[in-house]
């Protein structure tokens, strides 16, 4: 994705308010990051762990959604998952439940939607293999990195379209 200002990341959110949108956490060396590696921009919040952020291109604007997360507290330690959008396989702790409040009237009556992701939110870079799971065997596939960028953006793109209400 293109390198975004903090202005254009806190002005993309959409399913949180705009008080919660200009508090949040920067990621980490944001003025940094290796932004052609990126397929959207996730990441936890450095001073609430149990909330996360993710930044997509969409169209010729930018998306953000705010996430909870839920750590899989009743999987068993020896216990592997998956991540629903670039599919890498973590042991226990490297997979969680994000949820996003719904926009709309959904989001106003409670809904929300969540799925499996990387638990740091740094599926671009499993995705390019510039980032191992830990403890876990890479799985074979196949697929060239092209296809598998493609497939990343595509299951974020379904997510992204479950968020408006
Ligand atoms: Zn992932």
């Amino acid at each position: 994705m293109k390198p975004i200002t903090e202005e254009d990341l806190r002005a993309s959110f959409v399913n949180c308010s705009r008080g919660e949108a200009k508090r949040l956490g920067l990621p980490r060396g944001f003025t940094d990051l290796p932004w052609d590696d990126l397929d959207f921009l996730g990441w936890r919040d450095p001073g609430a762990p149990a909330r996360a952020y993710l930044v997509a291109e969409r169209d010729d604007s930018l998306v953000g959604i705010a996430l909870r997360v839920t750590s899989g507290a009743s999987r068993a330690f020896t216990s592997r998952s998956m991540c629903s959008l670039c599919l890498t396989t973590h042991t226990s702790g490297g997979v969680a439940l994000m949820t996003a409040r719904r926009t709309g009237e959904a989001g106003r009556q409670g809904n929300t939607v969540g799925q499996y992701m990387c638990a740091d939110l740094a599926c671009s870079l499993y995705t390019r293999g510039k980032r191992q799971a830990a403890g876990g065997a890479a799985v074979e596939e196949s697929l060239t990195l092209e296809e598998k960028v493609a497939r990343t953006r595509a299951n974020l793109r379904s997510f992204l379209a479950k968020v408006p209400g």
